[in-house]
């Protein structure tokens, strides 16, 4: 089975570039482009340094001790919520801004839910002296208002989407539309494994570090580079593909993908896409999206801002499709509860999105002791206020 893109772009039946016709020069200028750019020695030997002393990789595979004994089996943790910002989406925008330097772009813009994304696009953007434009949705805005400020602070622009649910998606659509205005001096940097070709394939390529090094690190440490079980929350699925993309073609490591189910998968306030969505375009890629009958986009909903979004990446929708990798989803209470516990056993506070992956833990059983990775992709500081309000601290 082929898990990776095909030359036109698709992911068995998912992808492809829907685009508005006066995006096509920008996206067919980079699908012609991007291997070769990215594939350069010298881009390599940059992103590679930059990741290291900037970012600070390789980021730990740290053996959860206490987890392990409550679960009975062997958890460990890839802790990229140690990256500078706080979470794996820098890993890609590292990737993005050197990228963008060499098309000779001189603007960058991004679209942010939780905020990470557009920090992390607004910190490459000062280390880089680019100009940077964030569109986050009006709801974000108010419920990650720290986040807002350090992109302040590091000299973005955040412009609020008021459309919608005023969320992720809304801020998606300002940004392609603010694309489709200046399609010559802008690069848009995509936050996660979503939007036209290239862009799901190549922001799994730049996070594919994270697998790249757990797989080094588990050798190291057992002797066996392969685990039992990687599991990983999906929002996009940026932070997924990027655990998941060196053991696409180890067929015994089972993949897990933790969905946002909201309030209950079937509350009408959910963003569990595979349980709820369908086949459609959305953001410039066929993928399963959450949709009404008739086509509308469905108001996705959840707890963390990070996972609020109705789709998921195309070659997730592949990996679904073709069962190798399982979705399954976690409601808020039950991610709020998981992200106290590890804040209790391990001392690491993680993000709510995060806490959607750790709670999975309990709805699993171990015949013996196996090997479990999981992505821990965040840092909980933003969704301190979030913890606060739940648990009355
Ligand atoms: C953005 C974010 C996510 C969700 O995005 P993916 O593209 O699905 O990885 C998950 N965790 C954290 C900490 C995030 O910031």
């Amino acid at each position: 089975m082929n898990y990776h893109v095909n030359e036109k772009g698709y992911f068995g039946d998912f992808g492809g570039a829907y685009t508005p016709e006066m995006l096509y020069p920008n996206i067919e200028n980079l699908r012609k482009q991007y291997l070769d750019i990215i594939y350069e020695p010298k881009f390599q030997e940059e992103f590679h340094q930059l990741l290291k002393d900037y970012v600070g990789r390789p980021s730990p595979l740290f053996l959860a001790e206490r987890l392990s004994a409550k679960y009975g089996t062997t958890i460990y943790l890839k802790r990229e919520d140690l990256n500078h910002t706080g979470a794996h989406k820098i890993n890609n925008t590292v990737g993005q801004i050197l990228l963008a330097s060499r098309l000779g772009k001189k603007r960058i813009i991004a679209e942010t839910g939780a905020g990470q994304h557009g920090v992390a696009t607004a910190t490459v953007c000062a280390l880089k002296g680019l100009e940077c434009i964030v569109y986050m949705g009006e709801v974000d805005i108010k419920r990650q208002a720290p986040n807002v400020a350090r992109m302040k602070m590091m000299g973005a622009k955040v412009i609020p989407a008021t459309s919608g649910s005023k969320t992720l998606k809304d801020a998606t659509n300002e940004a392609m539309r603010d694309w489709i205005n200046n399609p010559v001096d802008t690069h848009y940097i995509i936050g996660s494994v979503v939007g036209p070709h290239p862009y799901p394939d190549m922001v799994a390529r730049f996070q594919s570090v994270i697998s790249e090094e757990t797989k080094k690190q588990l050798k190291e440490k057992t002797g066996i580079e392969t685990p039992d079980y990687v599991l990983a929350c999906v929002g996009g699925g940026s932070n997924a593909m990027g655990i998941f993309y060196h053991f696409l073609d180890d067929e015994d490591v089972k993949l897990i993908a933790i969905e946002a189910a909201g309030k209950g998968v079937y509350s009408g306030k959910s963003a569990a896409t595979t349980f709820l969505g369908k086949e459609g375009v959305l953001h410039g890629s066929k993928s399963i999206l959450m949709q009404t009958e008739d086509g509308q986009v469905i108001e996705p909903y959840s707890i963390s801002a990070g996972l609020d979004y109705p789709g998921i990446g195309p070659q997730h929708a592949h990996l679904f499709k073709v069962n190798r990798a399982k979705y399954v989803s976690i409601t808020d209470d039950e991610a709020i509860q998981a992200g106290k516990l590890c804040a209790e056993l391990e001392g690491i506070i993680p993000a709510i999105e995060t806490a959607h992956a750790l709670a999975y833990l309990e709805e699993m059983t171990f015949a013996g002791n196996k090997t479990v990775v999981i992505c821990l992709s965040g840092r909980g500081d933003k969704d301190l206020n979030t913890y606060m309000n739940y648990f009355d601290l």
